[in-house]
């Protein structure tokens, strides 16, 4: 509502609502509703890429080398089990952004723009999904669950309905609720949000300033890596110790697709027009964002994958044996890697998150403060995630991890946190 009706400016409404121009009332009477328009792009949308997760195997693998598509194994669940999925999100991407293409240049089906042109209808719809799915969820897990020796009820219904009570919830035998839910209808969705907005440049103005140009590129970039690692992404937080419930289902919905694109919506508003200087500072950013992220996720693949038989910077790793248990009482061994970016601090993926993050933020100019939100969220985000993570390795190693944290004492920077 602050960009609908006031041009991404946050005190705006803010200055109305204490002089009294404004009631909250006044600003919720003119958002727009729900529409039946929105609801059939958004049904033909999840559709789609229902259909293209279930329905086209991934041939990718076959023929682009170093890309690990296809059926691939997910890590150990918490009873122990092993979990197949159907790696395609990168083949649906392709397809979904080829068709995309194919539209904006020669079929003409619907304009390019549809999605920011229907953008607060869309946000109801993406809420009725979040919510449905996660009430389902909620439901499976007492009724049908798929695996019920990965339930989790806590006794507290407010918390099993937000934080989820299935590990794996899944609805026959490859329909997989987090592997979907987390990937498809939002990130597959969120580039093509990013070239709505750009397109809504053009038509507004005539041209789509640097700014915008960045905040895709830079976006699309991490979309691209997020689906090309998706057999990688089998072994994260989401995927390996998170439940299903409102926190990934609404979240994955609702949460990711209209807050992460919150930079390019604010440009559509706004157009930024960077010098050269401020646009190179962005870029470098962003860039060296992105290579600390990547480069540390796929040393800490590359270790676990070939159980620290690799090379990291030029050396054999170092790391710290671990044992633990799983629920089902059945010993396992582990292992902490200690060099690399792993030596340096304990989650420099995050801190190289964070540094993308900024630099999206950055590419909107320094007007307003609205375009920050991205970097105070993801802040709290991998800062509350680092905290939340390290409680349970600390449950799940006991004194092992001590010995690692002795090895590596800080967080996110060296020296600071
Ligand atoms: P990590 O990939 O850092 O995984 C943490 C797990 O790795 C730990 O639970 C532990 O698992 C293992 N581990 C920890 N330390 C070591 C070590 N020294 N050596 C080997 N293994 C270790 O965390 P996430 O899954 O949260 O993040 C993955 C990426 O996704 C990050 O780069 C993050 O920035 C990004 N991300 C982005 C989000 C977004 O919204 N844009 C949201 C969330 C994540 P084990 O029990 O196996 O030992």
């Amino acid at each position: 509502m602050v960009c609908d009706q006031y041009q991404c400016s946050v005190s705006q409404p803010l200055v109305e609502l204490y002089s009294g121009e404004a009631t909250l009332r006044s600003i919720w009477d003119k958002a727009p509703s729900f529409t039946w328009t929105a609801a059939q792009i958004y049904t033909v949308w999840v559709s789609f890429q229902v259909v293209l997760y279930m329905c086209v195997p991934d041939i990718t693998h076959k023929f682009l080398p170093g890309y690990a598509g296809g059926v691939q194994d997910g890590a150990r669940t918490p009873a122990g089990l092993i979990n197949k999925y159907e790696i395609n999100g990168l083949q649906s991407w392709l397809i979904t952004h080829a068709l995309w293409y194919a539209n904006a240049q020669y079929f003409h089906w619907f304009s390019p723009t549809i999605i920011f042109d229907n953008w607060i209808p869309l946000l109801w719809c993406t809420n009725i999904l979040g919510y449905a799915v996660s009430t389902f969820a909620f439901v499976k897990a007492y009724l049908f669950p798929t695996n019920p020796e990965d339930c989790k009820f806590t006794g507290n219904v407010f918390y099993n309905y937000m934080m989820g009570i299935e590990f794996n919830p899944r609805i026959g035998k490859w329909f997989d609720f987090k592997l979907f839910f987390n990937g498809r209808p939002g990130i597959v969705a969120w580039t093509l949000i990013n070239l709505s907005y750009a397109a809504k440049q053009q038509e507004l103005y005539g041209y789509v300033t640097n700014s915008m140009i960045l905040v895709n590129v830079l976006q699309a970039i991490y979309v691209l890596d997020f689906f090309w690692n998706e057999a990688w992404y089998l072994k994260t937080i989401d995927i390996c110790h998170d439940h299903f419930g409102w926190y990934l289902g609404w979240g994955d919905c609702v949460w990711l697709p209209f807050l992460y694109t919150l930079q390019g919506l604010y440009l559509v508003y706004n157009p930024v027009q960077l010098s050269t200087a401020h646009a190179a500072a962005v870029l470098l950013l962003g860039l060296v964002g992105y290579y600390v992220f990547r480069s540390t996720n796929h040393q800490k693949d590359l270790f676990r994958r070939t159980d620290g038989k690799c090379s990291i910077w030029g050396n054999k790793p170092t790391f710290i044996e671990c044992a633990y248990r799983s629920g089902d009482g059945g010993l396992h061994h582990s292992k902490l890697m200690t060099s690399g970016f792993w030596g340096v601090a304990r989650h420099l993926n995050y801190t190289g998150d964070l540094m993308g993050s900024l630099a999206y933020c950055a590419a909107c100019g320094f007007g307003h403060i609205h375009p920050y939100f991205y970097i105070v969220y993801m802040t709290i985000l991998l800062v509350h995630r680092c905290v939340r993570d390290e409680h349970r390795c600390s449950s799940k190693y006991g004194k092992d991890w001590k010995r690692y944290t002795d090895a590596v004492p800080y967080r996110l920077l060296p020296g600071i946190f």
